[in-house]
């Protein structure tokens, strides 16, 4: 379950004051798979970031419960030094997982990211897709009672996108909840339950996909 109540983020800098998210309510129950959508800069990640807890509200209030999966901007939550390997232990400890609770894990976020013997590699030798493929594989493999990607998926290839569409479905039905940043209207009209339609920072809609589409 994720309730927001009159969600405000500003961002001020020296010259410039930005309202990336102005009084943004919603409710979104467990087991729902919502999309969000609109134009570059209305305010998407942000709203993803503050739901993951990187970033902090100016006002307004956030209540959570269940475990959160993040896949955000390329690179959060990565050592670019490390191994492919090494960077799933990382992102296990981050998420709270033992050494030992990773080791079981290991084999299927390998197998899913499929990227051959990059995965011993360091990171930095990879594809913007070959990371993608590391960073999805981590985040749908420990379990999360929520999932969050941004637009991530879109460095993919199709071929690894379709098995993420099938990885959703899966999730979906194990009640797992998805907050998803898609442009694509066509998988958002096949997938989801709901979309939010963001604009300048307010919600314009948020209601049944295929209406909003
Ligand atoms: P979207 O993901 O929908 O493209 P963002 O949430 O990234 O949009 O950005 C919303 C607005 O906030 C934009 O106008 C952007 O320039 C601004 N913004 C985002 N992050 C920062 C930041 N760290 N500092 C200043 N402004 C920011
Ligand atoms: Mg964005």
């Amino acid at each position: 379950m994720i309730k927001i109540i009159n969600l405000t983020k500003i961002f001020r800098t020296e010259s410039v004051q930005t309202t990336a998210l102005n009084e943004v309510s919603l409710e979104i129950s467990q087991g729902e798979f919502v999309a969000i959508m609109g134009p570059s800069g209305c305010g998407k990640s942000t709203l993803l970031k503050i739901v993951t807890g990187v970033l902090s509200p100016t006002a307004g209030n956030i209540q959570i419960e269940g475990k959160v999966s993040a896949l955000l901007e390329l690179g959060a939550g990565f050592n670019e030094e490390y191994s492919g390997i090494e960077n799933i232990y990382l992102n296990g400890r981050m998420m709270g997982y033992s050494r030992k609770e990773m080791d079981e894990r290991l084999n299927g976020i390998v197998e899913f990211a499929d990227i051959g013997d990059f995965i011993n590699q360091p990171v930095k030798t990879y594809s913007s897709g070959m990371f993608a493929r590391l960073a999805f594989a981590v985040a749908i493999n420990v379990e999360p009672d929520i999932l969050i990607v941004d637009e991530a998926l879109s460095v993919g290839d199709i071929f690894f996108q379709n098995k993420c569409f099938k990885k959703f479905d899966e999730l979906k039905r194990n009640g797992v909840t998805i907050l998803f940043v898609s442009h694509d209207i066509g998988s958002v009209r096949q997938m989801c339950s709901r979309v939010l339609w963001l604009d300048h920072g307010t919600v314009r809609a948020f209601g049944e996909a295929a209406h909003i589409c």
